[in-house]
């Protein structure tokens, strides 16, 4: 949508280090193919990856910490300063995102979910109709893919988010998430138009 709309919008994608190939390959696909102009690869701090991670190891036992140095301390320096952000979750793929809103607020900042309210059907159509390429393990029974360490298929009837950190009790990385709660949009501060 973004590259019909605005392509050289920055989009940012955080490249933790711990991806499949797969998904570095469909990365680059997808920029080429939809012309993306301002597309921003975000790492890890690699000093707080030494003192934090040295070995690479940390998500198989403090996952909160991994995805803190290698996803939330990252994305708050690359985004921290714009008065907006857009994601694309939908309200389908967990029992939490459910309850997720339209519009967070994280500090001054607004997220807006625009496709909160998009069924696995509506994607899926979105997909077909605009000829777009699924990533190559969607097929293999991954409907939602992140780190390698952290993504296992998913089975029939499962929800699409269940093979993300199975068995660890962890169900967001803690981008999106402050205290395991949605922070809705502060409606006193500002009006939607200024951003
Ligand atoms: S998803 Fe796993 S490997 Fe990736 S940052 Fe979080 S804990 Fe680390």
């Amino acid at each position: 949508m973004m590259s019909r709309i605005r392509p050289d919008l920055p989009i940012y994608f955080l490249d933790t280090g711990k991806h499949f190939r797969q998904t570095l390959t469909y990365r680059d696909q997808l920029i080429a193919k939809l012309g993306l102009t301002n597309f921003i690869n975000v790492h890890p701090n690699p000093e707080q990856l030494h003192d934090i991670d040295p070995t690479g190891e940390l998500h198989e036992t403090q996952p909160d910490a991994c995805c803190a140095v290698r996803k939330v301390y990252p994305l708050k320096d690359a985004v921290g300063h714009f008065g907006a952000q857009i994601t694309g979750r939908k309200r389908y793929q967990t029992p939490e995102r459910a309850e997720m809103p339209i519009y967070e607020q994280l500090d001054e900042m607004v997220k807006v979910n625009p496709l909160a309210y998009w069924s696995a059907k509506d994607v899926t159509d979105y997909i077909r109709r605009h000829d777009l390429p699924p990533h190559p393990m969607f097929a293999l029974g991954y409907p939602s893919i992140g780190c390698q360490p952290c993504t296992t298929r998913v089975s029939e009837g499962e929800d699409p988010r269940a093979g993300r950190w199975r068995g660890k009790g962890k169900t967001e990385c803690g981008i999106h998430m402050v205290d395991g709660k949605w922070q809705p949009v502060r409606r006193e501060k500002k009006s939607f138009e200024a951003f």
